[in-house]
């Protein structure tokens, strides 16, 4: 895919790949979603993308989004928080976005769940360390439990499911299907007390159709959509 290519192009064949994935696999083309990742791109391509038909964005940094957000560029779409979450960002991550992809820890869902507007209700996923990389976010499996009992004690946070970020070295078919599998396992044990326990946030760029593969229901792409981020300009 070409740097050159329209952003009409390259959304379209980012839809191709995922309806690809997705026919192999026997799903519907409409069980995946696309996220949109937006971080470091100006608002006027978000417009566009929003008017070649995506409907959620994901951003990294809180500051950066709430401009953004304020100016409302995006004004049917839904925000996803998809970044490392600092404490004290807390209360404007939970003004202004619908989803929050990277809760790993209590003190942060505590924050965001006194922080959270009345009336609103913030759409949760975990993030799990799947490969136990000591240098990025993301919750060991061992210590979920103590986090979900706790989200699931927040009436004004509604816990959707799952999200990974996988380390460089990690085979993505090893990682997604454990986070899968983890899932899974996850909603058997606790049947009586999810409620709403269908997303598994996981797949970028290069890795989208593993993703899709093993069970992903919102893809994050950021690359393939709005270009690569390292010219510093954003395009
Ligand atoms: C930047 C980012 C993406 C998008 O990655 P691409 O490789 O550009 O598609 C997805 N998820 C998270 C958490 C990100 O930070």
């Amino acid at each position: 895919m070409g740097e050159r290519d329209s952003l009409e192009t390259r959304i379209k064949l980012v839809k191709e790949r995922v309806n690809a994935a997705c026919k192999i696999n026997g799903r519907l083309p409409n069980s995946v979603t696309l996220l949109a990742v937006s971080k470091t791109k100006p608002i006027e391509m978000l417009r566009e993308a929003e008017r070649l038909g995506l409907k959620q964005f994901g951003e990294n940094y809180a500051e950066e989004a709430k401009e953004k957000i304020q100016q409302r560029p995006v004004l049917k779409s839904e925000w996803h928080f998809i970044g490392r979450i600092q404490s004290n960002k807390t209360r404007s991550i939970a003004q202004h976005f619908a989803w929050i992809h990277t809760v790993d820890r209590i003190k942060v869902a505590r924050r965001l769940a006194s922080h959270c507007p009345e009336e609103k209700t913030l759409q949760i996923l975990l993030q799990v360390n799947v490969d136990s990389d000591e240098n990025k976010g993301g919750i060991e499996e061992n210590k979920l439990d103590e986090l979900i009992k706790f989200v699931l004690s927040e009436p004004n946070l509604n816990l959707r499911g799952l999200m990974t970020i996988l380390s460089k070295g990690t085979d993505p078919q090893k990682g997604y299907s454990k986070l899968r599998d983890l899932f899974n396992h996850l909603k058997e044990i606790y049947a009586n007390e999810f409620h709403a326990w269908d997303t598994l946030s996981m797949g970028m760029s290069k890795d989208l159709e593993v993703a899709v593969n093993c069970g992903a229901t919102i893809v994050r792409v950021g690359t393939d959509i709005f270009g690569s981020r390292t010219n510093g300009k954003g395009f």
